[in-house]
């Protein structure tokens, strides 16, 4: 976006699962030339990785006390993102029906929550092109400076409906595992005050997309007329 500015420009993009957050934050990204980071993915990487080593998710003391031994990586690039474990790219295990069942029980714990955001908010600080994060707490603890903030979202039949399509499952179970891990998120799923709201319902996931650019693109400017009045 070629703007200097002493922080990155950061997107964030937060709401519940099956809203279209993914694939219109990695358009977003795309549009403006900025990185891309899906913070789900990171807690993901931490339960598929319990899993793997046969922890109990359900045990929080011992699900904190494992929570920094992994090391996690993500890309940022919104064309070619992965996530890896201890060097292992683990991109299509964390996608998994048992680490969707559950991500939500270890992403409660709060050394879970405070090991990855610190590590969320180092890969949004040497984004020196700007970044979209997307997430749950994004726009209220990760980045609640973000210039911009979207709280997306869409009705629960809605959200199914796209999620039963991407995974080839069936839509009554992909709606119960939705609202109980809707249930689950609901602590750190807050829209934050300042978020604008976008409810994809009766949306196209381009239009989405080319609505946050939008939105983007003005803030940017405003930004950059801050900086011209100094
Ligand atoms: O975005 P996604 O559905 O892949 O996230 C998986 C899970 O990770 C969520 O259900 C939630 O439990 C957790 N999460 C979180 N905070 C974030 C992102 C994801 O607690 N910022």
């Amino acid at each position: 976006m070629g703007i200097s500015s002493p922080s990155p420009f950061v997107v964030a993009v937060d709401g519940p699962s099956g809203a279209g957050k993914s694939s219109t934050s990695r358009g977003v990204a795309r549009a403006l030339g900025l990185n891309y980071l899906d913070t789900g993915a990171m807690y993901r990487a931490l339960t598929w990785w319990l899993v793997s080593c046969g922890a109990d998710t359900a045990d929080q003391a011992r699900v904190a006390e494992l929570a920094t031994v992994p090391a996690i990586e993500v890309s940022t690039d919104p064309d070619d993102p992965w996530t890896r474990v201890d060097g292992r790219d683990v991109s299509a295990d964390i996608r998994t029906t048992e680490v969707s069942a559950k991500v939500s029980e270890v992403a409660r714990v709060p050394e879970v929550r405070r090991h990855l955001i610190a590590k969320q908010r180092a890969i949004i600080k040497a984004a020196a092109a700007g970044i979209v994060a997307e997430g749950r707490d994004i726009g209220t603890v990760v980045a609640p400076d973000a210039p911009l903030k979207v709280y997306l979202t869409a009705d629960s039949g809605a959200r199914a409906q796209r999620r039963a399509a991407e995974h080839g499952a069936a839509v009554d179970t992909t709606e119960a595992d939705q609202a109980r891990r809707d249930r689950l998120d609901a602590a750190q799923s807050a829209k934050a005050e300042d978020a604008v709201l976008i409810d994809a319902t009766d949306l196209s996931l381009p239009a989405v997309t080319q609505m946050i650019t939008a939105l983007a693109r003005e803030r940017t400017q405003l930004a950059c007329a801050g900086e011209k009045s100094r």
